[in-house]
């Protein structure tokens, strides 16, 4: 359902271009999980970033579900990443004015896919359901994370795109946060793309890449 051929990017710098992506090929089937590992640096937020289409490739091809992101004008793109493209990031980015069930609802809502008896399912996994009426800052790290994930899985996106979604989590409870997420991605047709530091949680995804000098090695089957 994701295909990333032969993709290029670079950014430029006071000593010249420099060559972040050199012809990547990232493939992910329905409903699987992919694990993004590299070191710093090696250009994993980028290529989540084209995937999302929130940046351009300079050449190669990026599609999702059948559709090649750089024929997309700008509001199809932005129309297309709010109904098929969940995000989780690192930092929760939760909308501090809103209550958490309207958080969970916000994005589903922008796509027109707002199923109160999905977002429900949600909340009872999530063990949302006792902090509906709370505010972000009256959360914490880990109820903040838990409930970007069930933003993100509201409106039913064809794609997740995780950037080290339990990085600023203490172990125990980024590894709870995880098992979550993927028991969901069970009950749903969501695949998983998630950039991730973790070798451990690397493992508990179907597949894993490293990104290596620009191009993408296969880890071996998780
Ligand atoms: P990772 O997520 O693997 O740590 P990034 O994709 O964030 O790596 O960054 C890869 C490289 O691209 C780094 O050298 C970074 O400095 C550079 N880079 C990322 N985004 C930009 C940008 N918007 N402008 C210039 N350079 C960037
Ligand atoms: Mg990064």
């Amino acid at each position: 359902m994701l295909h990333v051929h032969n993709v290029f990017k670079s950014y430029s710098s006071a000593q010249g271009p420099v060559e972040v992506l050199r012809g990547v090929e990232l493939h992910l089937q329905h409903g699987s999980s992919l694990a993004l590992m590299g070191e710093s640096g090696s250009g994993k937020s980028t290529l989540l970033h084209l995937v999302a289409g929130l940046d351009k490739v300079d050449s190669g091809i990026i599609s999702v579900a059948d559709r090649p992101l750089n024929s997309m004008s700008e509001s199809q793109l932005a129309n297309w990443r709010r109904t098929e493209i969940g995000l989780v990031f690192q930092q929760f980015n939760l909308i501090e004015s809103l209550r958490v069930e309207d958080n969970l609802a916000f994005q589903a809502r922008l796509a027109g896919r707002h199923d109160p008896q999905w977002q429900a399912r949600l909340i009872e996994r999530l063990g949302l359901g006792n902090l509906l009426d709370r505010y972000p800052e009256q959360l914490s790290g880990g109820q903040q994370q838990r409930v970007a994930i069930g933003r993100a899985l509201a409106s039913r996106p064809a794609l997740l795109l995780a950037d080290e979604p339990t990085g600023n989590l203490d172990e125990t409870t980024g590894d709870e946060v995880l098992q979550l997420l993927l028991d969901l991605l069970n009950d749903s047709t969501t695949s998983l793309l998630m950039v991730t530091h973790s070798t451990h949680v690397a493992e508990r995804l179907a597949h894993k890449v490293r990104l290596h000098k620009g191009q993408v090695v296969v880890e071996g089957e998780g």
